[in-house]
């Protein structure tokens, strides 16, 4: 027999807030909020920072969570 298809953990699917819990700021080590898309439910999302607002980009549904990758809105 085959071993299970390794489908459970992919990219395939859209980040959820559940996803973010284990994840924390690179820069200030905050807890991180997901940005819904507009209009809801579609590519790209953005992960915001809910202590030093800085932006994060998601690609392929992985979060980037790099410093220099940040954005930080004015
Ligand atoms: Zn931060």
């Amino acid at each position: 027999m085959p071993s299970a298809p390794a489908s459970e953990i992919s990219a395939a699917r859209p980040l959820t807030q559940a996803d973010l819990c284990w994840l924390t700021c690179p820069v200030c080590r905050g807890s991180l909020a997901l940005t819904p898309s507009e209009p809801a439910g579609t590519a790209p999302q953005t992960i915001a920072c809910t202590s030093c607002t800085r932006t994060y980009p998601v690609v392929d549904n992985l979060p980037i969570l790099l410093a220099d990758r940040a954005t930080l809105p004015r």
